[in-house]
């Protein structure tokens, strides 16, 4: 259960993203004092949902340290990465920097600091093709492409920073972030959309001509991938649960979010036909590089140990959510 968190300064990297938004919101309806960093180079100032916005890099050791200085933060939550797994293969060094070294010398400045509760978004990337499913968190990590290592090389250096410098720390693997929260101000919205619910409801829009689905020969019942989707707003309850274990204490939290259900590609065409009344068409083409055909989490492990119990656990409700935010923000103009 989460407790008022009204005597707490946290920081968000990345808060002005899709995940790191909503988690930001929910940070402040449990009353934190929330200060969001971000360069907007993937995030929209239109997310923005914390008190203070400051405009800058985490990878700016100058910046970072006066922030630090001024605010006297609690804990700090990373959501600042990239996150394409195919522009990973073709642009690797990018993500090492961005997700690995500006990582590493923000970790430094925080410590400095004094500052040594931290959460971090990870990713089921880290565990690479699964050996058996649904995966639990002692299933070997190894990634298959530069995005997944990325997230793993960090899950080490955290666990080496806890051991040198007593830094406390939570790796939240996350499975297919989605949906939107019911409010419908903030909700995901990525340049170029690569994610399967967006692009679907892109098609619904009449923004697209049709959902091109990536391998219809799969080895699942309907020959198309199957995943784990789980809803932004779980996803954000689950940040405050571990920034709750970390303040009462637990110094390594790693858990898997989802939902524990797979649903396929076409299953997920299907619902999204339910809820929106377009018939959205599709074509099929050849898979990509790298995508397992089934990543199912289990999700046990939180749930027994800090009591986490999604809200949205079904599709339906997710894809709905998500088209009431996608029409809002069409609305909006952007
Ligand atoms: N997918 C698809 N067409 C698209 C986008 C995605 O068939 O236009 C498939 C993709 O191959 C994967 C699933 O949908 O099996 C979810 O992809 P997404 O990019 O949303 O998330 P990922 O599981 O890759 O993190």
């Amino acid at each position: 259960m989460n407790r008022e968190l009204s005597h707490l300064k946290v920081l968000v990297i990345g808060g002005a993203g899709y995940i790191g938004s909503h988690t930001v919101k929910l940070l402040k309806e449990y009353g934190a004092h929330v200060t969001v960093l971000d360069n907007l180079s993937t995030g929209k100032q239109y997310l923005l949902q914390g008190d203070d916005f400051i405009e800058g890099d985490l990878g700016d050791k100058d910046l970072t340290s006066l922030i630090f200085k001024k605010y006297k933060f609690d804990a700090v939550m990373h959501f600042a990465a990239f996150s394409i797994v195919g522009e990973s293969v073709v642009l690797p060094l990018k993500y090492y920097e961005n997700n690995v070294a500006k990582t590493a010398s923000f970790l430094e400045v925080m410590i400095e600091h004094n500052v040594k509760k931290f959460i971090f978004s990870s990713t089921a990337a880290v565990y690479g093709e699964p050996m058996r499913t649904p995966i639990t968190e002692d299933h070997p990590c190894n990634p298959k492409n530069p995005y997944g290592r990325s997230k793993a090389m960090v899950e080490n250096i955290m666990s080496d920073s806890l051991a040198a410098d007593g830094l406390q720390y939570a790796a939240l693997r996350y499975f297919n972030a989605a949906g939107a929260d019911p409010c419908a101000m903030i909700g995901e919205a990525h340049e170029p959309e690569t994610h399967l619910i967006p692009i679907v409801l892109e098609v619904a829009a009449g923004r697209r001509e049709e959902v091109k689905i990536y391998g219809a020969n799969y080895n699942t019942p309907d020959g198309t991938c199957i995943r784990d989707y789980i809803h932004v707003n779980d996803l954000a309850e689950a940040h405050i649960l571990a920034l709750n274990a970390l303040i009462d204490g637990k110094d390594c939290c790693i858990y898997n979010l989802g939902s524990g259900q797979g649903y396929s590609v076409r299953q997920v065409i299907e619902v999204a036909r339910e809820v929106t009344g377009h018939m959205i068409p599709v074509t099929e083409e050849r898979p990509r590089a790298g995508d397992p055909a089934v990543l199912v989490a289990s999700s046990a492990k939180i749930r027994k140990e800090l009591g986490w119990q999604p809200k949205y656990d079904d599709l339906k409700v997710i894809i709905e959510t998500a088209w009431k935010w996608h029409k809002n923000d069409r609305k909006a103009g952007r």
